[in-house]
């Protein structure tokens, strides 16, 4: 099959989320599997950007920053109430409160001090994100995420702490092949009973979903270009 442009990013918004929506129907799965959800990662646009997206019915959105998405978010979720907000970044201790009560989705587990931290914030507050762990499948030193070696005790703990996970997210290495990271993602999911697999940015989600993905992230090729985030 000829390899259908993944690169960013022409015409409006509206072409592209459809051309995006079309490619992610048609694009090979695995058998069995559904059409993966798209999830707008939306770090550093600007709200009317935003309503945009909403108005034309996308309605699952990935923040990297707690910080900026209490500031962009919460009057959006007030009008739109079937909206999923989901963190895609990473994630500290001490912004565990704030993470709970913002996000439905909490993608970037990756520490056993992070679930405890979701745990006791997601008791207090009596709520129930769906939450994914991330892997660092390239085992990159910079990266955040789990190394694979070490997600089954990562798994363990979160279920000693009564937290259910429900799947594995990752950021492969930029500059390789990304199918044999995308192809462990699904190995690791199918080992530990993952439900989830979030992998697939603009560049690469054709990939992912032939390799499993759920969900992909995707930005640039959905919203355009972003300043540095
Ligand atoms: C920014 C970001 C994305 C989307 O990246 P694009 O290449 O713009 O599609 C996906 N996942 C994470 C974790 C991100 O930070």
């Amino acid at each position: 099959m000829k390899t259908m442009s993944q690169s960013p990013a022409n015409g409006t918004l509206a072409t592209r989320y459809a051309a995006l929506q079309q490619a992610l129907a048609r694009a090979p799965r695995p058998s069995g599997a559904a059409v993966p959800q798209l999830v707008g990662a939306s770090k550093t646009q600007p709200e009317a950007l935003l309503r945009e997206a909403i108005a034309l019915g996308m309605r699952a959105f990935g923040e990297n920053r707690v910080q900026e998405a209490q500031e962009k978010w919460p009057p959006l979720r007030e009008a739109h109430p079937g909206l999923a907000l989901h963190l895609i970044g990473p994630l500290q201790s001490n912004k565990a409160r704030e993470a709970v009560a913002l996000f439905d989705v909490i993608q970037t587990i990756d520490r056993v001090k992070i679930a405890e931290a979701v745990a006791n914030e997601a008791a207090r507050a009596g709520k129930t994100p769906r939450l994914l762990v991330q892997v660092n499948i390239g085992e990159e030193p910079q990266k955040s995420g789990v190394l694979p070696a070490e997600l089954p005790g990562l798994l363990a703990a979160c279920e000693g702490f009564g937290l259910s996970i429900s799947g594995l997210m990752c950021v492969p290495p930029a500059d390789h092949n990304r199918a044999p990271y995308f192809a462990l993602m699904q190995r690791l999911a199918g080992r530990y009973g993952m439900a989830e697999l979030s992998m697939g940015m603009s560049s690469d989600y054709l990939t992912a979903v032939r390799f499993g993905a759920t969900m992909v992230r995707v930005g640039t090729a959905l919203f355009g270009e972003r300043d540095a985030a």
